[in-house]
């Protein structure tokens, strides 16, 4: 076993003076648990290195159901240390990024064949009250006779509790600490899959699509792809340690006015969400279905659009059908196996664990959720300085992503400076891009008075500016890099406007 300060800082160790570009911790992954600890880790003055195979943010990490909560469900499975620690970081995270991180309210309507009134209430309070809250307004009942959220709600329910969690932009939160982490040194490759790791004396050999490299430290932080990627060095692909559990979402069009979003409780024990999403529609999901395929490319079955349909048909007056839905989107939970019979029963917190036969010099990260991915970080960060010590004692700590700093944490009164100084600009496009880049939406923007300043027109307030501020500074390479994850504008965009996008991409002068 490697003690404590046994290894050596490359700068000091002969064995790894070859040609090869040495880094004290090469992190294979670049979603949010990656990214997440990368910056941890690089603040701590680690040299780190990141190698992810697709985009940053372009596996579970873009699939979520992009909410920043406690969990309230968890409560049942007495995951209390899970759901106190989610609703402090939710707290945390919310100074951190205000412009990604919005307060959301919901409606739990509720009937008297559902989970007692005195239970819901004894959770709400826990919720209230286990994580510090100070910004979020509590819990309380509501009348839906008289609130408009009963609106669209069947007659039969006249009573509803309502409680605080919040939205997130989950690409962004991943690609912004990308950005941190890279502020802090770390090196940071996209598109770049680590191909194969070799032990030696000293650390790893690794192969990546881009370039040989060596390393003391590998951390596993390929989600879904975690137990792959242990194969990588050579180890059984029979030995598994992940649970693979599938969640898909529908989007249809908006089927409520309001800004709260619904927390259903269905049939089965299980809960459903429907949220506001992105000005025209509304978000439905999610499903835990046992994945036993690739993770590669997951897709909603007939069975999951009939179940949420049929779920959340049971509350609106108006039903769901299939028909309704506009897009939809899957993502696999990388759960650890805990031997839970049911997938929606399997544990969601974070498992790290040390591969067996590799002197404790490669951590697996298993399961994790977006809103903890800062404590798991910071778990992985005291883990390693037991075997590697960490040449700084900064901290990433709570310090704001890039766009965050804004006066008091306050985004309505930054996103009112905002409308003033760019009154020429479109709100909608304003609005968007304010919650997009924060502060930073000046770098973009510079001077602008009128959106010809911006350059090329790509439709739905998508410009040369911004398209180019995303190849320089995140690492936006394709139209979906942009569309998809960088922005949402892929919902609104046409045939010909992506292929006009995709054609300067093409011929940009820095991705050649
Ligand atoms: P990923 O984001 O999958 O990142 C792993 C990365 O590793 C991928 O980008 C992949 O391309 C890369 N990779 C794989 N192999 C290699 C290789 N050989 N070389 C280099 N890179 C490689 N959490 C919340 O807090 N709130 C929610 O509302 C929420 N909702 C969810 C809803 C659903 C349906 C799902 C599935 C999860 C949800 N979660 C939520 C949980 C959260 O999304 C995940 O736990 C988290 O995104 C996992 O991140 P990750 O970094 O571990 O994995």
């Amino acid at each position: 076993m490697t003690k404590l300060g046994q290894m050596k800082h490359p700068q000091s160790d002969d064995s790894q003076a070859d040609d090869k570009p040495h880094y004290d911790v090469v992190i294979i992954g670049g979603g949010i648990n990656g990214c997440g600890i990368a910056r941890e880790l690089a603040a701590k003055g680690y040299s780190v290195y990141l190698a992810e195979a697709r985009d940053l943010s372009s596996g579970t990490s873009s699939w979520s159901t992009k909410l920043i909560h406690g969990g309230l469900r968890y409560l049942e499975h007495y995951e209390f240390r899970l759901v106190r620690e989610a609703l402090r970081e939710r707290e945390t995270l919310m100074k951190m990024a205000p412009h990604l991180i919005h307060p959301l309210r919901f409606i739990l309507p509720h009937l008297p064949s559902m989970r007692p009134k005195w239970l819901l209430r004894l959770g709400l309070f826990l919720y209230d009250n286990l994580g510090g809250r100070q910004k979020l307004a509590g819990s309380h009942s509501i009348n839906l006779k008289q609130d408009e959220a009963g609106r669209i709600l069947k007659p039969e329910f006249t009573s509803a509790f309502e409680y605080s969690d919040c939205f997130v932009d989950d690409n962004r939160l991943t690609i912004l600490n990308a950005r941190a982490a890279q502020n802090y040194g770390a090196v940071i490759q996209p598109y770049n899959a680590v191909l194969s790791a070799q032990k030696t004396e000293n650390g790893w050999q690794i192969k990546t699509e881009k370039q040989s490299i060596t390393a003391s430290l590998i951390i596993n932080a390929a989600g879904p792809w975690a137990d792959q990627v242990r194969s990588l060095s050579g180890r059984s692909s029979n030995d598994k340690k992940l649970r693979l559990v599938r969640g898909s979402h529908i989007i249809t069009d908006k089927k409520f006015d309001h800004d709260r979003a619904y927390i259903f409780q269905n049939s089965d024990g299980r809960i459903l969400f429907a949220i506001p999403y992105l000005d025209d529609y509304t978000l439905f999901g999610t499903t835990d279905v046992d994945h036993e395929d690739s993770p590669d490319a997951p897709e909603i079955s007939d069975a999951e659009i009939d179940y949420i349909c049929a779920e959340v048909s049971h509350y609106l007056k108006q039903a769901i059908t299939p028909e309704d839905v506009r897009f939809t989107y899957s993502g696999v939970r990388p759960l650890y196996d805990d031997g839970a019979s049911q997938a929606q029963s399997a544990t969601r917190d974070y498992v790290l664990g040390y591969e067996e036969d590799t002197n404790d010099s490669w951590l697996n990260i298993f399961g994790g959720k977006l809103t903890t991915y800062r404590k798991l970080a910071k778990a992985v960060s005291a883990k390693i300085e037991n075997i590697l010590p960490a040449p700084s004692n900064n901290e990433a700590g709570a310090s704001y992503l890039p766009g965050g700093n804004m006066a008091n944490g306050d985004f309505s009164a930054f996103l009112t400076s905002v409308q003033r100084e760019f009154p020429t600009i479109d709100d909608t496009r304003l609005r968007r891009m304010a919650k997009a880049y924060g502060t930073e939406i000046y770098s973009i923007l510079g001077n602008a008075n009128e959106p010809a300043d911006e350059g090329i027109d790509f439709g739905c307030g998508l410009y040369q500016a911004e398209v180019d501020f995303l190849i320089a500074h995140e690492w936006a390479k394709t139209a979906d890099d942009i569309l998809m994850r960088r922005s949402k504008l892929g919902y609104q965009f046409n045939d010909q406007q992506r292929r006009t996008l995709s054609d300067y991409l093409a011929s940009h002068p820095a991705l050649s």
